[in-house]
């Protein structure tokens, strides 16, 4: 690949490295109840970054001196494949990972009525499977989903987008080349939509007070825009069940016809 210093970030029709314009998301695919053994689940696939949410719970926290008598405990464990990345990665899981776990299971026990559910655990774990930029807030988003197939009671759903800067330009959702650049910044944003509460607000690189407040509204309408496709998402979910039910309820008066005949 080219050095950084000569990839031109933003051509002069005011397009980037992979064609977006600034303020455009890569193409984002979510679907939901993936897993037989899982409570709630769901597929993502945000441009190249691919992971799988498995959920689990509430069930009892064990061993029992790590329950909370007042709250679930949000256990959530984000994990990279060791050929999710270019360069093979560690099996082990390392301090990105242990850090990107931490925020992220705090940013959903903003969201999740945890109080109702004392002395047990949510257990949710993400794979990423593929790589390119953005997989924090692909993972969320992914298990923000998961949680809401697993009817885990929320007060809204957590969305999640990056927005970031390079060639000291504010772009939507960077990618890896664009968070590679020499002036790159990086700031992985996750909200509750119906209240815009943010509930993870990270930041790679330095960046000023102008420059933040733009970046945050981008960020903001990210988050709004992957709002919509997680709805969807699951929407579709529930419009193909009752396709399913209709078929089965045809079926059924078709099989009692026959039998009145005769
Ligand atoms: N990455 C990598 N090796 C690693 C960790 C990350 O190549 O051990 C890549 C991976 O493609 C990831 C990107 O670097 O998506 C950006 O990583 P960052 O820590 O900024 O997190 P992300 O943007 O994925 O949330």
């Amino acid at each position: 690949m080219a050095k950084s210093e000569e990839i031109v970030y933003i051509n002069s029709e005011g397009k980037r490295v992979d064609g977006r314009k600034v303020d455009e998301l890569r193409p984002i695919k979510i679907v939901p109840s993936v897993l037989s053994r899982a409570e709630g689940s769901a597929y993502i696939e945000w441009g190249q970054n691919k992971a799988l949410v498995g959920v689990f719970g509430p069930r009892e926290a064990l061993p029992q001196h790590i329950q909370d008598p007042t709250k679930a405990l949000v256990n959530y464990v984000y994990r990279m494949a060791t050929f999710s990345v270019p360069d093979r990665k560690s099996p082990k899981p390392g301090r990105r990972e242990i850090e990107i776990s931490k925020v992220s299971g705090e940013a959903l026990e903003r969201a999740i009525f945890v109080e109702r559910f004392p002395n047990t655990t949510i257990d949710i774990y993400v794979y990423l499977f593929d790589s390119n930029a953005g997989t924090r807030c692909a993972a969320l988003t992914a298990a923000s989903v998961a949680l809401a197939d697993a009817g885990i009671p929320m007060r809204d759903l957590v969305s999640a987008c990056a927005v970031g800067r390079a060639a000291g330009t504010i772009i939507l959702d960077p990618c890896k080349a664009e968070e590679d650049a020499s002036d790159a910044v990086d700031m992985p944003l996750a909200i509750m939509p119906r209240t815009k509460e943010v509930v993870l607000l990270q930041m790679d690189g330095l960046i000023g007070k102008e420059e933040w407040k733009k970046a945050f509204e981008l960020g903001i309408k990210g988050c709004l825009q992957v709002y919509e496709i997680q709805k969807k998402a699951l929407k579709r979910k529930y419009e193909e069940i009752a396709e399913e039910e209709e078929k089965t309820i045809k079926q059924i008066d078709k099989e009692l016809k026959k039998v009145e005949k005769k």
